[in-house]
């Protein structure tokens, strides 16, 4: 029997006067209302312990919504040692079944949990209705849905058998546990990386980025009212390089489903290198990590739709997309009336607290986050080469508050044309219209990552250049478009070189990389 089909959320608007706004305002209230207790779920139990962490709204670092429970090593030998005993049992589960327990949770989340889950993104990672919504319920929803259906596909690829002969290919779950370790800025990106492999069969010790904590625990009450087992999924709350210690120096540890940055993937991918006689069997490793997005514009391009992919791409979400327009290279016969259009646009871009819907920019995750990006900006202000177009102001008295900036570079190796700074600041660099493939030979080498990146274009031979010299420099290749916004079924999302090892996210290659294939021959 056939799974249901798999369709995309609906995105909703959120518009002045409609029922879901005043849904999502009512939950917004209720929980700012009350500081709430979170314990870590470890075997199916909620679990506390005496240290209990402050949670904050990034845009408002007074007020607490809560405190977190932190837990020890001994939380994380628990959280192993609950995942293992509940392998058997759930690798066991026909596989409709548990691709039931994910179809409800996306109807639980689509239906009763999405006011609350929009109102736990948006108060704990600082997200505007529309950036939530498009987040932790469409995609979220998403991922589960289109999941399952590409999990029946795996099943059914088969070999061919032969007369008194019966191959068979069984699609086995791992032996032993993954590791999820999740990010802050997205919460469908959180749900996603416990949900692939425990939908495969997997049992999954979770670790959230301390800064999404406040939305993970509202995932995990989806799950659990959906009806996962105990065991499956084992939230917890802890330092990472601790959980790494004991986690990649056990001999049950099969995979890790990773996202964040480079420099922590590369590190716990060296320590697993350094264990590797240790485990049963070679861990899988996944992980989508950095990037340094690009927007290129041919003199052929419409300046407009470069102007508004450049500021939904940079700044929607205050740029903290992992796919984020960072740097631009611009035709010199395009720029003066893009510029002219980015100064105008940006000066009726609002910012401020998420809570006000006519906010488009909201905070920064945390203090450490805008320290880093302010500290990019203030040495844009020093440095010859380089002007501060739009924006450059900031402000940590009430939240992280940076303005959306641009800066204009004369140098196309400038830092931040480089570097991921991961914050609302779009760097442009203008260049001769003679200079097109210079420039796209340029794009491709001035950056370690290739994760997004777009080329706009009117001219077929332009864009087809573009197509080939740019061919490794983005595992999301947009024309005509923002590089940001994949959508799950339609644009499978991974980047290559420093940015991941490409198993694109909510499609059938990531999910195969959490089965271990036997095949079995059978004579009659
Ligand atoms: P991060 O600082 O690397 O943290 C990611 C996760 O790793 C968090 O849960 C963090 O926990 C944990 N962690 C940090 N050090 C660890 C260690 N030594 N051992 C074990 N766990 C450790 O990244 P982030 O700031 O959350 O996210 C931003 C980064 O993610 C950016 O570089 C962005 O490009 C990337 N990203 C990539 C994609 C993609 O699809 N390619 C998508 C989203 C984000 P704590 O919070 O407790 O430190």
């Amino acid at each position: 029997f056939d799974l249901p089909k798999a369709k995309n959320e609906p995105v909703l608007s959120y518009a002045p006067g409609s029922a879901e706004k005043k849904e999502l305002k009512a939950a917004l209230k209720e929980l700012r209302s009350k500081a709430i207790d979170l314990p870590m779920h470890i075997g199916g139990k909620t679990v506390t312990t005496g240290d209990k962490v402050p949670v904050s709204p990034p845009h408002d670092h007074q007020h607490i919504l809560g405190h977190f429970h932190k837990g020890t090593s001994a939380h994380v030998h628990q959280a192993i040692d609950a995942a293992l005993a509940a392998k058997a049992d759930w690798e066991n589960m026909p596989w409709q079944d548990r691709a039931a327990i994910f179809l409800r949770a996306a109807d639980l989340l689509a239906g009763p949990y999405r006011a609350k889950m929009n109102a736990a993104t948006m108060l704990g990672q600082s997200k505007n209705a529309y950036q939530a919504e498009i987040d932790c319920v469409a995609e979220l929803c998403d991922f589960f849905r289109f999941n399952a259906e590409y999990m029946a596909d795996i099943y059914a690829q088969q070999p061919e058998s032969a007369p008194g002969i019966w191959n068979r290919v069984e699609y086995r779950a791992l032996e032993g546990f993954i590791f999820a370790i999740t990010p802050f800025n997205f919460t469908s990106i959180a749900g996603n990386l416990p949900a692939a492999p425990a939908l495969m069969g997997n049992t999954v010790v979770w670790k959230p980025a301390e800064t999404q904590i406040y939305s993970a625990a509202v995932i995990m009450e989806i799950f659990e009212a959906a009806g996962l087992p105990a065991g499956v999924i084992n939230l917890i709350y802890v330092d990472g390089p601790m959980a790494g210690d004991i986690i990649f120096n056990h001999k049950d540890f099969a995979g890790l489903h990773f996202t964040g940055s480079t420099k922590v993937f590369q590190t716990l991918w060296q320590t697993i290198g350094k264990n590797i006689s240790k485990y049963r069997s070679y861990p899988r490793i996944v992980g989508e990590t950095g990037g340094k997005d690009f927007v290129v514009a041919h003199p052929s391009a419409r300046a407009q739709e470069v102007g508004t992919a450049l500021i939904r791409g940079a700044f929607e979400y205050q740029g903290q997309k992992c796919s984020a327009a960072s740097r631009a290279y611009i035709p010199e016969s395009m720029w003066p009336e893009l510029k002219k259009m980015l100064t105008k646009e940006m000066a009726s871009v609002k910012m401020g607290d998420p809570e006000d819907f006519t906010n488009f920019v909201n905070a920064v995750i945390d203090e450490r986050a805008f320290d880093k990006i302010s500290g990019f900006i203030a040495q844009a202000k020093k440095d010859d080469g380089v002007e501060v177009l739009v924006g450059g102001n900031y402000d940590k008295s009430k939240g992280y508050f940076i303005e959306p900036t641009i800066l204009v570079a004369k140098d196309p190796k400038y830092r931040t044309m480089c570097e991921e700074i991961f914050g609302p600041v779009l760097t442009i660099h203008v260049y001769p219209d003679d200079q097109y493939e210079q420039t796209l030979e340029l794009v491709d080498e001035t950056s370690p990552y290739a994760l997004t990146g777009a080329i706009f274009s009117q001219d077929r031979a332009a864009t087809l250049l573009a197509n080939e010299k740019l061919r490794h420099a983005a595992g999301n290749y947009y024309i005509n478009d923002k590089p940001t916004g994949a959508v799950v079924g339609q644009q499978p999302f991974g980047g290559a070189r420093a940015s991941g090892t490409n198993d694109k996210a909510g499609s059938v290659l990531n999910l195969y990389r959490w089965v271990s294939p036997r095949l079995i021959k059978e004579n009659f």
